[in-house]
């Protein structure tokens, strides 16, 4: 052992380009990518594959275009109906000309992703908890237990709950939102009820909503709001049931999670190392849906990392930048609409309601645009109205800072 942490140790073992800790959809997709572009990867992640993760399990058409691996054996339904109801009270319907979002279980999901970077060449060993992380001069020494592994790189892809962010001197504390979630095991009656079609309950919780998803025999149902909600959440789900009929005590697997909002100055990035997905806080404010971004950051991770393996770059540090110019508007018009949402539900609820706004919605979650400021019509001017209110409700402030235009101007 040396003096430094066993630099003698690590040169004995097999060191990696890039070491990524965590193999959730932002783990694996990096994986997947640095390891097709001919980087040696190692991704380790605390739990036993498959696992699951609390989540509602949806992925929008956005997340979808940004995925570079074939999920349709993962898919249970689509879903191209939305319902949207504001306090159990009025409600409204959209159907949309194709598929919105593809409903899939994250323990099938997740191990799924896992196993096509495994396929890809990333090796893969789950059940290892990284406790460490020792930074040198040309790259990172990650410690599980007893195990060490040294790397040229660092990925960190731990989510909400893990440690590399910290270790790295990375991310900063973010807002956090709290989410519930469970299944029932649908009757067919039910099943025709929710055939191809997600309801959102606006105005149910504070700073967020209540859903219900179909999937393969099952319907998804949660709730999810601001982190002072927790203590509230079990009893807004079984509102939401009660709302549809379905008796509390048939939800199976009723879990918890946080969900990250990362502050803006919050870094992602430093000499080799950078965060992505959950673990760098980049849940979107208003739908609470974290996959696509985990996509988004995943691309661009991996870009900036073959950028310093190939020497065409000194750091990953343009990541952050990078990442930002692709987020930052959808996200401030998030915010936005959060905030409207959360403060003037009925007023919200009105002013997204007419058929003209659909279109723009409909848009964004397909991905075909990137923020609502990049719409055009009648839709957009409402969408202005609610990101207007939502600034006078901050003094003129964003809450979220841009780079060039706003989301909406
Ligand atoms: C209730 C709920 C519903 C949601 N619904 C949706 C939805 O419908 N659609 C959507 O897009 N998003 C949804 N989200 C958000 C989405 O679940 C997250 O954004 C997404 O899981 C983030 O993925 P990730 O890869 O960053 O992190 P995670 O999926 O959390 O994966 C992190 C991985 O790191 C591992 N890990 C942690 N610490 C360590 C360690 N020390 N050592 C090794 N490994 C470690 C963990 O075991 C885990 O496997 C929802 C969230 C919640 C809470």
């Amino acid at each position: 052992m040396t003096a430094d942490g066993g630099l003698r140790t690590i040169s004995a073992v097999r060191r990696y380009d890039a070491v990524i800790v965590g193999a959730g959809p932002a783990g694996s997709v990096s994986a997947y990518r640095l390891a097709s572009a001919g980087a040696r990867v190692l991704m380790l992640d605390r739990a036993a594959f498959p696992r699951d993760k609390p989540c509602g399990g949806g992925l929008t058409g956005r997340a979808l275009r940004e995925l570079p691996i074939d999920v349709g054996p993962v898919i249970e339904k689509e879903v191209d109906r939305f319902e949207f109801r504001l306090r159990y009270g009025p409600a409204y319907a959209r159907t949309a000309s194709g598929p919105l979002i593809a409903m899939t279980r994250r323990a099938r999901l997740d191990h799924h992703l896992a196993e096509r970077a495994a396929a890809a060449g990333a090796e893969f060993h789950d059940s290892v908890r990284v406790t460490d992380v020792t930074e040198l001069e040309d790259g990172y020494v990650v410690r599980a237990g007893s195990a060490r592994f040294a790397a040229s790189t660092m990925v960190g892809a731990d989510g909400v709950n893990g440690v590399c962010a910290r270790a790295l001197g990375l991310g900063s504390r973010p807002t956090y939102g709290v989410a519930l979630e469970g299944d029932v095991v649908s009757t067919a009656a039910e099943d025709r009820r929710y055939a191809a079609t997600a309801v959102f309950e606006l105005g149910t919780v504070p700073g967020g909503y209540g859903w219900a998803f179909p999937k393969e025999g099952r319907i998804n149902l949660g709730v999810g709001g601001w982190q002072r909600e927790g203590p509230s959440l079990r009893g807004h789900l079984e509102k939401l049931c009660a709302a549809h009929g379905i008796d509390p005590a048939r939800l199976e697997g009723v879990v918890g999670y946080r969900l990250p909002l990362r502050k803006p100055d919050a870094a992602l990035a430093r000499r080799r190392a950078l965060l992505v997905g959950d673990a760098a806080g980049l849940v979107d404010p208003i739908s609470g849906d974290g996959m696509f971004e985990c996509f988004v950051s995943a691309r661009v991770a991996s870009d900036a990392v073959v950028d310093l393996l190939s020497g065409a770059e000194s750091s990953v540090e343009p990541y952050a930048k990078r990442l930002e110019r692709r987020l930052c508007r959808l996200t401030s018009a998030s915010w936005s609409a959060k905030i409207a949402f959360d403060r003037f539900p009925w007023l919200s609820f009105q002013l997204t309601r007419p058929g003209f706004v659909w279109p723009i919605v409909e848009a964004l979650i397909r991905g075909e645009i990137d923020h609502p400021g990049s719409s055009r019509g009648l839709g957009r001017t409402a969408l202005k109205l609610l990101d207007a209110g939502s600034r006078r409700l901050t003094g003129g402030q964003r809450i979220w800072h841009e780079p060039g235009p706003s989301a909406l101007g």
